[in-house]
């Protein structure tokens, strides 16, 4: 006989036996971390705490404070300065009053800050004044969701825990809420914690032990009462049909990348999780997708639903499944379109319509957001979200907010005032860019530059340890491929890396190059065959490559070819590197051609003696130029400033600056087929 999983996991108890710190704001610091480390207790950004004590002002009063959670922290990392302390006496004389407008609210809580220099104290800081504990605890548990988003949950409440819950129906978190949760607690000494119906839980104590202590207890009552309920029940009514393998994800994530940034490039992040996979092949998971959101929290980061694409490996070719999703992925849009069209007031501005979360069937999960840290995001929200539908399900049927409370939620201006916190995003945010050539002194000064844009990129290059360095600074938005650009396999994994970890490419700067010079009648085969190999073939597989992740996408590009003066001009004594510039530089004019319709734009850079941390400059290519003038090499720099129009020495960020240009929409989206020189004027080169 097989056993059954449990329908949801218990959680721990983490307080520590020693190393507590004895003042209130401490011990609020320390159980804000333990409550946020476990994400099944306190999902990212959700959740708050309180602590309320003594401190002294800025003229040296003792004064009564609460420390809240300030809007837009997390409780995981927090410390004692991402707490705002209020006046205490000014906070309660509220509890008086009959209503607030979230607005008064705001104003009025400013006014009670004990330092005006700290964060705007949390959406829900006066359920924590108003209820009459030294430490309050509200968290989204799972296991206290799935009886809060459950069709029969006050039943289940209080069958659990009788008279030592109160339930109370879903509100938007406010002052009428707080007030709630006030006159509850009030009213009956006895009670132990409060549910709030589709929201969450709030637990309290005369410590911050006592409050977290009882946090985990009641989760853990829930959580073995669920499990002993629903015993032998198979999560989400059992599997439907086996998922298929991660290649078929892989495959279609450019598809996918393209059919949810319509208005924003986004970045996805892929997740094949056991219990992703459970879900997304389950029987029930069809149905359950189209309810809602498990939280409010979870709103702005998740959307109400996800976007469910149905397959069937069995069945579905994967063109079948890429047409599926493009088509859905439009159906959703509409469909947001007209939910916002539904709740909106006059003043609402509509959001970006596409999904955050994509389910597709049998295959796995897909979040998107404008950066990789926004993505990963949604996807633990959803996490969470599919441990809450799995219990509320099993209990009695999982049930959410309705389309105008979601909305309310979705659209409220305190919540979007924690997504104002964010930095502004770059010019080319939620862009991917593939740079080859990366770790010369031309192709680190483009990395740089892109990202400081905003841009993902990935650094492709011979030299790995060159690439990696020039990646570095980027963090978790770059990625170093060590690789050929002649080889095909080569070619095809720094572009399939590119899609793994960024879902796609947008931006592709082909500059990978070598040189050589020699008169003609003294060029080995092998020399000329270099040259065309790396600036040829090179720039051929790279585009080939490119083009085919673009298409995919189907929503364009730019592909930019850093070529060279001798594309145009005549090289004396550099026929092999000259000819196969000028190959490069035709090449791209044909690409560019090519991919008009399909919004692929196709332009090419350029320079002109660039010495500056150039690594073909380091080679002999620089005593073979100073030969081929007749100059000793240490008077290169200055031959060829004097020989510019300007007058003016070449720097690699000069190139840069030129492929910024042509790689962003924004700058020369209706650019194609051009070229730019950046070589300080020579005549000889101006395009005509
Ligand atoms: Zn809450």
């Amino acid at each position: 006989m097989s056993t059954v999983a449990p329908i949801v996991e218990l959680v721990e108890d983490r307080w520590p036996d020693s190393g507590v710190p004895h003042d209130a704001l401490g011990q609020l610091v320390l159980a804000s971390h333990l409550l946020g480390e476990d994400r099944r207790v306190a999902n990212f950004g959700g959740g708050n705490t309180s602590a309320k004590g003594t401190a002294t002002d800025h003229v040296g009063r003792e004064v009564r404070v609460m420390w809240v959670k300030g809007s837009g922290s997390d409780l995981a990392t927090m410390g004692p300065a991402d707490f705002t302390p209020l006046r205490l006496d000014e906070v309660e004389l509220l509890f008086a009053r009959d209503a607030m407008s979230d607005e008064e609210m705001v104003a009025y809580l400013t006014r009670c800050m004990v330092d005006p220099a700290a964060p705007r104290s949390s959406i829900e800081t006066l359920l924590h004044a108003f209820l009459p504990a030294a430490h309050v605890h509200h968290t989204h548990p799972d296991g206290i969701n799935m009886f809060a988003g459950a069709a029969n949950g006050e039943d289940l409440v209080r069958e659990c825990f009788d008279d030592e819950a109160a339930w109370i129906p879903y509100i938007r978190p406010g002052f009428t809420l707080a007030k709630q949760v006030g006159e509850a607690v009030r009213s009956n000494p006895a009670l132990k914690l409060i549910v709030l119906a589709k929201h969450g839980l709030v637990c309290w104590g005369d410590s911050a032990e006592e409050a977290y202590r009882t946090t985990i207890e009641v989760i853990d009552r829930a959580v073995e009462f669920a499990n002993e309920r629903t015993g032998g029940q198979q999560r989400f009514g059992g599997s439907a049909g086996n998922p298929a393998g991660d290649d078929v994800l892989q495959a279609v994530l450019p598809t996918i990348r393209g059919a949810v940034s319509s208005e924003r490039l986004k970045l996805l992040v892929a997740d094949r999780s056991a219990r992703t996979l459970e879900f997304v092949s389950s029987r029930e998971a069809p149905e359950v997708v189209t309810v809602g959101a498990a939280c409010p929290d979870h709103l702005v980061h998740t959307k109400r639903v996800p976007l469910w694409v149905p397959y069937d490996p069995a069945s579905d070719d994967l063109d079948t499944l890429r047409a599926r999703i493009v088509g859905r992925a439009e159906q959703y849009r509409a469909d947001y379109r007209a939910y916002v069209e539904q709740c909106r007031d006059a003043d609402a501005v509509p959001g970006d319509p596409d999904a955050r979360v994509v389910l597709i069937q049998h295959l796995g999960l897909v979040a998107a957001g404008t950066t990789t840290k926004a993505a990963r995001l949604s996807r633990d929200l959803y996490h969470r979200a599919i441990e809450v539908m799995a219990g509320a399900q099993a209990l009695g049927g999982f049930v959410s907010l309705t389309a105008e409370e979601s909305f309310a939620i979705e659209y409220w201006p305190l919540e979007l005032y924690k997504l104002s916190l964010a930095p502004p995003p770059g010019e080319l945010q939620g862009s991917v860019a593939v740079v080859t050539g990366a770790a010369g002194g031309i192709g680190g000064e483009i990395v740089a530059r892109l990202a400081q844009l905003g841009a993902c990129v990935v650094g492709f290059d011979l030299d790995g340890e060159g690439a990696v360095a020039s990646v570095d600074a980027l963090g978790e938005r770059g990625l170093a491929i060590a690789g050929d650009v002649t080889s095909e396999d080569s070619v095809r994994a720094a572009f399939n890396a590119a899609v793994t970890a960024f879902g796609g490419a947008d931006i592709v700067v082909s500059n990978a190059g070598v040189a050589s010079s020699a008169p003609i009648e003294e060029t080995s085969l092998a020399e000329w065959s270099r040259n065309h190999a790396v600036l040829g073939t090179g720039y051929f597989l790279v585009a080939r490559e490119a083009f085919r992740v673009l298409r995919e996408q189907g929503i364009g590009g730019a592909l930019i070819f850093i070529a060279s003066k001798n594309a145009l001009v005549a090289g004396k004594n550099a026929a092999a590197y000259s000819s196969a510039k000028a190959a490069e530089l035709h090449l791209a004019r044909c690409l560019a051609e090519e991919g008009g319709s399909a919004g692929i734009r196709v332009n090419t850079v350029n320079p002109d003696a660039v010495l500056q941390g150039s690594r073909i400059w380091g080679s002999s290519w620089r005593a073979e130029r100073a030969a081929a003038y007749g100059i000793d090499e240490d008077e290169l720099e200055e031959h060829y400033r004097k020989r510019t129009t300007l007058g003016v020495h070449i720097l690699p960020e000069d190139i840069a600056q030129a492929v910024i240009h042509f790689a962003s929409p924004e700058r020369s989206g209706k650019s194609t087929g051009n070229l730019l020189n950046v070589d300080g004027g020579v005549p000889a080169a101006y395009s005509r």
